[in-house]
């Protein structure tokens, strides 16, 4: 499976075999597929082979906690400053013939697939470039993953913000990609300009205060081949992530909670703050923590489910293969209302946050902690 696919997949010094042994196995509408979950030996995360096809998987993308000396320190030309917009990232390809949606841990996702397909409609873009995958951001208040909303999109909306080759995962120049999304009507991800690394920082603490106050997630810079990019987010982004952690304690609260409060800690210093400023953000970052796990444990005490809920829309068949898709993964969904809608079917489900909802009846019901 996969072709020859050590031809284009940097094995280092693990015999592919071995290597082959990482990848777990997956069926989509009937198909075998196999992916990696995680990075090995140098491979990234999310990986796919399909059939003779590789599908790269999209690399991590670094974190800067201070702009004025990460830009420089990253990019030595000039650098594009895009929107980094918060859903989930998406990699389209075309394998023989049909238009796949890999997640970022590789599995093609039943709903996002009928999604792009439905979003793309019969699309030139990939008879012109079949080796390559649309690389983008599905976002929207209709999808079973994120739940940041966006004012322009109603249900689900997918932004390219990469073209790559399908089998390297080589990137396409921004300005040509940017070119590319125009010429075959794709959507893209906000684009705020190109900058000499020396002016960028300050470019984008603008863009950023701006970004902040719409409470958008951050900027993605990028080098003029596509080959280095940095990420840097907001405060109201920092905010909205403790208190969707906060809100389900016991699954994410201790992942969330250092890291954000480091990249709040050194925005304040860059930026300069005087004490009340710093205390302000204190507050809004308190705030952020406690309400939510205050209300989480209120909604356990009341014999409520707790996890993530989420909202779908679209062919019934469709709708059904995402519930078994998560089943099989061993999520527990709860279905919270299943209509039609305008001949759609419309699903409103739950992930139940089985360390949350059972550490909190524990406690509720008097458990103790050794701490
Ligand atoms: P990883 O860094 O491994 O992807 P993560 O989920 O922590 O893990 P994020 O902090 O969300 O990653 O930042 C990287 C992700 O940002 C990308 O994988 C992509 O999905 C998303 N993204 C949104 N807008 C852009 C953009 N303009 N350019 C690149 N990536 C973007
Ligand atoms: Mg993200």
């Amino acid at each position: 499976m996969g072709g020859d696919w050590t031809t284009v997949v940097d094995t280092e010094d693990v015999d592919p075999e071995d290597l082959l042994e990482h990848f777990d196995r997956a069926w989509f509408r009937g198909r075998e597929y196999r992916h990696l979950t995680d990075a090995r030996h140098g491979v990234e995360r999310g990986t796919a082979l399909v059939g003779d096809a590789v599908v790269r998987g999209f690399p991590s993308i670094p974190r800067a906690l201070v702009l004025e000396t990460a830009v420089p320190a990253q990019f030595d030309g000039p650098v594009t400053v895009e929107e980094k917009l918060n859903g989930y990232n998406v990699r389209v390809a075309r394998i023989d013939g049909d238009l796949l949606a890999f997640t970022r841990r590789g599995y093609v996702c039943p709903y996002t697939t009928a999604a792009i397909e439905e979003l793309l409609g019969p699309t030139a873009f990939f008879e012109d470039h079949p080796e390559r995958m649309l690389c983008g951001e599905v976002v929207g208040p209709e999808n079973p993953y994120t739940t940041h909303d966006y004012a322009e999109v109603d249900s689900v909306g997918f932004y390219v913000f990469d073209v790559r080759d399908r089998a390297t995962g080589d990137p396409m120049a921004p300005e040509r990609r940017r070119a590319v999304c125009a010429e075959y009507d794709l959507a893209a991800v906000p684009h705020y300009g190109t900058f000499d690394p020396a002016e960028a920082a300050t470019a984008v603490h603008e863009v950023l205060a701006d970004l902040d106050e719409r409470g958008r997630e951050g900027v993605v810079l990028k080098s003029m081949d596509g080959r280095q990019a940095l990420k840097y987010t907001t405060s109201a982004i920092h905010r909205a992530d403790l208190e969707h952690a906060f809100s389900l304690p016991f699954d994410y609260g201790r992942d969330f909670v250092f890291t954000r409060v480091i990249r709040e800690a050194f925005q304040a210093v860059e930026r300069g703050e005087d004490p009340e400023t710093v205390r302000q953000r204190g507050r809004d970052l308190g705030e952020s923590i406690l309400a939510p796990a205050v209300e989480t444990i209120r909604a356990v005490a009341d014999d409520e489910l707790v996890g993530e809920s989420h909202t779908v829309r679209g062919d019934p068949a469709v709708l059904d293969a995402l519930l078994s898709y998560f089943r099989d993964q061993g999520l527990q969904v709860e279905i919270d209302r299943d209509e039609s809608e305008n001949g759609d079917r419309v699903v409103e489900f739950t992930k139940v946050a089985r360390a949350t909802q059972d550490k909190t009846e524990y406690y509720l019901e008097g458990g103790t902690v050794d701490e």
